[in-house]
């Protein structure tokens, strides 16, 4: 990787402030997704899931209790709430070109007593419909957006208007990425003292130059250490001066992506995005193919190209498909049904096919 001269002034900064998450330019990083996200909290953690036992034991998920997710979410999703000593409820998408939750088995998981509800726009794609986030909000159950595939997710209004807390992964595989970290955005107080509480051995938090930061002896409440390694910090915050050229960079990835899934006569159209959606969370490009045997032959073309598709397709399942979850007993038939006929591929792969200039941002400037 070649490195540039801003990143590399940004890395001495947090080598200086001795690397922890702690350090003043993990602020900044929080200060910019705040920004981004329009949101009144962000806080840096590890990673996507630290985010996501952060968020659940903030709203209130404690040993034993039920907590809903989306079936379609990958397995990281569901091990959070397992890692809590909650249980996953799988909740079934909407249609089979969707990877909205149904309002029929939000309304099912609501009556069974959920604590609180992970939803999951899969690939980038926010498909929740009105009526499925009105009953979560007239029963009072906390919803958690897991936009780790979606960062770049707007509805109407900032994304943390539409949740409890929203989760972002920062690990390398991710639009914005610090190798691994992760970001919880929130716009509620509570939640954001119990999110440093849970990150910073317990401490209590405080307000410093209007930065929410945490003060105080540890061990005041409950906390481990989820706190993020400064030295990725920088490396994230540096894409996120450089948002501009990186929306361009991903509407060539998608426009490279659209133009190499045209090259079949196999029958598609894109999963489905709810009408709220403003901007898109730009990880990947989903097809739902009219058949499986469409499916299987826009996989086929992409190979051929040497374009690495979800070459786990065939083994795509619902999340409770997975060996740690097959206790559960449940199935979702929407779900399934999306998993027979989706083809998915991350708009990265895509990059090879762009010419230098359009390279990622530490990329794009190369030093002598
Ligand atoms: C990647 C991912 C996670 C886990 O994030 P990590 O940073 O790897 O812990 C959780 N949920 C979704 C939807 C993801 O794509």
């Amino acid at each position: 990787m070649e490195l540039t001269g801003g990143l590399v002034s940004y890395l001495e900064r947090a080598v200086a402030e001795g690397g922890s998450g702690n350090a003043a330019v993990v602020h900044d990083l929080e200060d910019a997704f705040a920004a981004f996200a329009g949101a009144q909290f962000a806080l840096c953690v590890a990673s996507g899931t630290s985010a996501l036992i952060a968020a659940c034991h903030a709203v209130g998920v404690r040993p034993g209790d039920l907590v809903g997710v989306s079936a379609l979410g990958p397995v990281m999703s569901g091990q959070a709430v397992v890692a809590l000593g909650a249980r996953p409820v799988f909740l079934d998408s909407r249609a089979s070109s969707s990877f909205g939750v149904s309002a029929g088995a939000a309304a099912r998981a609501v009556d069974r007593g959920i604590k609180a509800v992970i939803l999951v726009p899969m690939w980038g794609y926010w498909d929740e419909q009105p009526d499925a986030l009105a009953l979560f909000r007239d029963r009072g159950v906390p919803v958690i957006i897991d936009a780790a595939q979606a960062p770049f997710l707007k509805l109407d209004g900032g994304l943390a208007n539409h949740a409890a807390v929203v989760c972002l992964s920062l690990h390398s595989r991710k639009p914005l990425h610090a190798g691994e970290g992760g970001v919880c955005l929130t716009n509620d107080r509570q939640y954001a003292e119990r999110i440093i509480a849970i990150r910073n051995f317990g401490q209590d938090a405080g307000l410093e130059a209007g930065h929410l930061v945490p003060s105080g002896p540890f061990g005041s409440r409950t906390g481990v250490n989820m706190k993020m390694n400064a030295l990725g910090a920088t490396w994230c915050l540096y894409q996120m001066d450089h948002l501009v050229p990186l929306r361009s960079r991903f509407d060539r990835l998608r426009q490279r992506a659209l133009e190499a899934f045209g090259t079949t006569d196999a029958a598609w159209r894109e999963a489905s995005l709810a009408a709220t959606v403003s901007e898109h969370g730009r990880y990947g490009l989903v097809a739902i193919c009219d058949s499986t045997h469409d499916a299987r032959r826009l996989t086929q073309v992409l190979a051929a190209q040497d374009i690495e598709v979800d070459t786990k397709r065939y083994r795509y399942q619902p999340m409770y498909s997975a060996p740690c979850f097959q206790a559960s007993g449940e199935r979702c038939e929407m779900a399934e049904q999306l998993t027979q006929v989706a083809v998915a591929c991350r708009l990265e792969v895509f990059a090879r096919f762009l010419p230098p200039e359009h390279a990622a941002p530490e990329q794009a400037t190369r030093t002598a």
